[in-house]
């Protein structure tokens, strides 16, 4: 039995009393009180363009592949070092993704590299915000804008993270891209189990989103009298997730700041005592960029090497600890390279490192510090 998970879900207590709410409002299907609610307070906490609840982020970088009208062939840089679905959903509309490498002192994309990887097939780069921590967000737009590009983040695990750039005015992460995708994943700071959410900054795609949204319908404009007909209008999917996920999520929302309290504790905590009680190991710890205010989402250290890795994952399982690595770069993945031959694969000398030596240790809202304490000492 472990005694400490890598993860354990939060919840606020309130979540069912809302979900009891949303049955006595006598619409259980999407697009509902509750669901106005969350994504009204994106809008107004965060300046977001308009916001779309899904059931995933996968779901939502999908619904920003649709919106962009991408085309077998069209050209996307993605990081490596990221999680499956920042590639998929494009990969899904037969595009070809161009994987570029990490920065060496964190793992987000490496913005001195994109340049050389743009042509004129590329439509869009697609940056993530690496566990809540900001790319350099006047770099990117600045080359996006020089190329024409689309920019999209996966903000997946940075809701309440800002960037700080050179006018030193915090922005949220998620209000710079036309497009930004969130997660509300059991594993990301607020959930409601599995959830996610579009956030469409660029006005001109404000109808073709509602659309989107609503299984390629013009449903909204139907209903609103804007259409005398309830027609099929364009692609699009069942996107929309059921007032019963945006119930459970709004009791999240609504306590936020609560959460992130907790979530800061625990994090500082990790920062001031992992070092010392795992100083053995002598692994080199997280670093926050100067332009990241981040959102204590995760915490890692970086192994010597793989081997050390596994020794540190193995001392902690034997003392009831579950710590974890994580992304397997895409680039070396078994599904890149039945696409590109075996024997193309490609040397992203960042990303291969974070792959073989980052170590994430358990962060979640209720982790009780003095019992990690005992457990590592012990
Ligand atoms: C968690 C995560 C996702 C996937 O989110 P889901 O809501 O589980 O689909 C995508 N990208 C990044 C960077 C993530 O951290």
């Amino acid at each position: 039995m472990l005694s400490i998970p890598f993860n354990s879900p939060f919840s606020t207590g309130n979540e069912w009393q809302y979900i009891q709410d949303a049955c006595k409002e006598g619409k259980l299907a999407a697009d509902g009180k509750y669901t106005n609610k969350c994504q009204q307070f994106f809008e107004k906490k965060y300046g977001f363009g308009k916001a779309y609840l899904t059931h995933s982020c996968t779901q939502a970088l999908e619904m920003a592949a649709l919106l962009m009208d991408l085309k077998p062939g069209d050209e996307l840089i993605v990081p490596s070092y990221t999680y499956v679905s920042t590639a998929n959903a494009f990969a899904l509309r037969g595009c070809k993704i161009v994987f570029v490498d990490s920065r060496s002192d964190y793992p987000g994309i490496d913005e001195l590299q994109l340049e050389h990887l743009i042509n004129d097939k590329t439509r869009a780069i697609v940056a993530v915000h690496y566990g809540g921590i900001a790319c350099d967000m006047d770099l990117l737009t600045s080359i996006t804008k020089k190329h024409n590009l689309f920019l999209i983040e996966d903000a997946a695990a940075a809701i309440d993270s800002y960037y700080l750039g050179a006018d030193k005015n915090p922005k949220p992460l998620g209000s710079f891209g036309h497009f930004a995708t969130f997660s509300f994943h059991e594993t990301k700071n607020i959930s409601c189990g599995e959830g996610g959410m579009l956030v469409v900054n660029d006005a001109n795609f404000l109808e073709k989103a509602d659309e989107v949204w609503n299984r390629g319908t013009n449903k909204k404009a139907f209903i609103s009298g804007q259409r005398k007909k309830y027609e099929w209008v364009s692609l699009g999917s069942a996107f929309a997730p059921s007032e019963i996920n945006a119930a459970w999520l709004w009791a999240q929302l609504e306590e936020m700041d609560a959460i992130q309290e907790k979530r800061e504790k625990i994090w500082n905590w990790q920062q001031n005592n992992l070092p010392n009680l795992l100083a053995h190991y002598d692994l080199d710890w997280m670093n926050i960029p100067s332009h990241s205010i981040h959102n204590f989402h995760l915490f890692y250290g970086l192994a010597k090497s793989l081997k050390q890795r596994d020794e540190l994952l193995n001392h902690l399982r034997q003392k009831g600890i579950l710590a974890v690595f994580h992304y397997q770069s895409l680039h070396a993945s078994p599904y890149n390279l039945s696409l590109v031959g075996q024997g193309q694969r490609q040397h992203l000398i960042q990303a291969d490192k974070y792959s073989e030596r980052l170590i994430r240790f358990p962060l979640y809202t209720d982790l009780d510090t003095e019992n990690l304490r005992e457990l590592i000492s012990s």
